[in-house]
């Protein structure tokens, strides 16, 4: 699959192009909460990564270690696919990523080699430990990465990429706020797509995890249908609780009936984005009025 038929003079090709990286903790992570932002960007020809930073070798009730390690990297795999992307896993174990040193260097490598505009990420503040480590490391990588002798042998960035967090509802010790919120509604089927092929998670081991597993189909297409609607209902509520954002966006009325969303928030530790900046790192809202 290649870049869509619709980029055109004006997209990608004539300007700059955008490079989005996206750290998850988990091999889902990237694509529930960033997935249908992906795709818009690859629509207009711009470069996403997903990096998953721990294998995902703990989330599952039967499986485990190195066979659920690399079915979790297949399901990344064809996720990837679906949406042209480049999806890397590290080899780290599931709920032992630590906010080390060491681990944010590869942070800050990947951010350089990448040449980042726009970094995404968990907040530090999660219920989950991978999570939390995930928000520390882009966290102490974003004002790092520009420094010459941290990781010498990796050329630096010219300028500090902006870094964001992805949606969440934790409100201690601050809530969530929402910078910008991106209408999904018109890839959310494709969005379902890439969750599909996460087969280990979405139907096996978060039902079970959650109580839910008597609710899912045996198979598909059934299962698929499920989970869209389970999806709808999830995102649903993130276009509700980013429904101002959503209407300075795209309008009043547009804004209104959009369906499904994602967001993100800035990071004070990244570089501040002007409005000017906001208009280039997400080329698909629509122009101020
Ligand atoms: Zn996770």
């Amino acid at each position: 699959m290649g870049v869509s038929a619709t980029s055109g003079p004006g997209d990608a090709a004539a300007e700059k192009q955008l490079n989005v990286l996206v750290f998850g903790a988990h091999p889902d992570d990237c694509d529930l909460r960033f997935g249908g932002a992906a795709l818009k960007y690859r629509a207009l020809g711009h470069r996403v990564k997903f990096v998953s930073m721990t294998n995902g070798d703990t989330g599952h009730y039967s499986m485990g270690g190195g066979p659920l390690a690399r079915r979790r990297y297949q399901e990344a795999q064809a996720a990837a696919r679906i949406a042209d992307i480049e999806y890397e896993v590290l080899d780290i174990h599931n709920g032992e990523l630590e906010p080390s040193v060491m681990v944010r260097k590869l942070v800050i490598e990947r951010m350089r080699t990448f040449a980042a505009d726009l970094v995404l990420c968990h907040r530090a503040n999660d219920y989950h430990p991978d999570h939390r480590s995930v928000g520390l490391l882009v966290q102490d990588a974003a004002y790092i990465v520009t420094v010459p002798n941290v990781c010498p042998l990796t050329p630096p960035l010219p300028q500090a990429p902006v870094v964001g967090y992805t949606f969440d509802e934790f409100t201690l010790p601050t809530s969530y706020r929402v910078d910008v919120a991106v209408d999904t509604d018109p890839v959310f089927a494709r969005k379902v797509d890439m969750l599909h092929c996460h087969a280990s998670q979405m139907y096996e081991w978060l039902p079970y995890n959650g109580g839910y597993q008597e609710q899912v189909p045996a198979a598909d297409p059934a299962r698929r249908v499920w989970l869209e609607e389970r999806m709808r209902q999830r995102f649903g509520h993130v276009a509700d609780v980013a429904r101002q954002a959503l209407q300075r966006a795209y309008g009043d009325e547009r804004g209104a009936a959009v369906r499904t969303a994602e967001t993100v928030s800035f990071s004070e530790y990244g570089r501040r984005p002007r409005p000017e900046d906001v208009a280039r790192l997400f080329p698909f809202l629509p122009a101020p009025a």
